[in-house]
């Protein structure tokens, strides 16, 4: 299988400290990768330079074995639609709905006119309800997001990378804000959609031993570099409901 998403040799630095050295790594459909590492390891930066938020120094980003560089403008916004991105504080609008929050994933496949006018026509909010099922927030959908609890936020968070279309999902210590049980349905939920909808996520931890129950890879980072990578071959993993 060809991997979704793909970087070579990415580099970053910041003044005098290299906060990413010359970092390969690649995403297939449907695999659950971990990154672990301690704080100012890099983590962040590698997810910023994947959506290109941040630009790297040096090296080559492939999605869906398309370069990534050099893009700008609605060619660039297309390609990081197949990049849905979940961070640890939810980034939800807090006054909105759960559902207009998700067809919020929406709004680079909608013509501008239409979300000036707040306009998502009827399969689009179809699809976000489908979304919100998806991730168990049936009963939820049009609840001020303000007022769900963190692992419902994060929830609606992933649902929103769903409609999104999404091939690959980067999540940034999505759990980091959550109790532990939370945090694990939170990322069962994520490794289901690996299995079910086949795509991949790359996703950052702090807990080694929810890295250990979840991945098919880890790769631990150290001081910009990967020092390590570790494969769990035939990962079974029981949902958590
Ligand atoms: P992690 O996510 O693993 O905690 P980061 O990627 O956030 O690590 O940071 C890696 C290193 O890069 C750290 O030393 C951090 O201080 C530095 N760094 C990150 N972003 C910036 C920035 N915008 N300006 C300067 N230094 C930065
Ligand atoms: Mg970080």
């Amino acid at each position: 299988m060809s991997p979704i998403l793909q970087a070579m040799n990415l580099s970053k630095r910041y003044g005098g400290r290299q906060a990413l050295a010359s970092v390969s790594i690649a995403i297939e459909p449907g695999e659950f990768v971990v990154v672990l590492g301690a704080s100012g390891s890099g983590k962040t930066t590698l997810f910023r330079c994947l959506t290109r938020l941040t630009e790297p120094d040096t090296g080559e980003i492939l999605i869906g074995g398309q370069p990534l560089h050099g893009l700008k403008g609605r060619p660039l916004a297309t390609a990081r639609r197949q990049i849905g991105v979940v961070f640890q504080q939810f980034n939800l609008v807090r006054r909105l709905s759960a559902m207009d929050n998700v067809l919020a994933g929406r709004l680079s496949a909608t013509p501008f006119w239409r979300v000036l006018l707040g306009q998502f026509d009827d399969a689009d909010r179809a699809r976000a309800a489908d979304a919100l099922q998806a991730v168990g927030l049936a009963g939820h959908i049009e609840q001020r997001s303000d007022t769900l609890s963190g692992g419902q936020q994060q929830r609606v968070a992933v649902a929103r990378a769903l409609v999104q279309d999404a091939a690959v999902i980067l999540a940034d210590e999505p759990v980091a804000s959550l109790d532990p049980e939370t945090a694990t349905s939170i990322l069962s939920l994520l490794h289901g959609l690996t299995r079910s909808h086949g795509i991949g996520v790359l996703c950052t931890l702090h807990q080694p031993e929810l890295a250990h129950r979840f991945a098919d890879r880890i790769v631990t980072m150290e001081a910009g570099y990967i020092i390590e990578t570790a494969h769990v071959p035939n990962r079974v993993v029981e949902p958590v409901v």
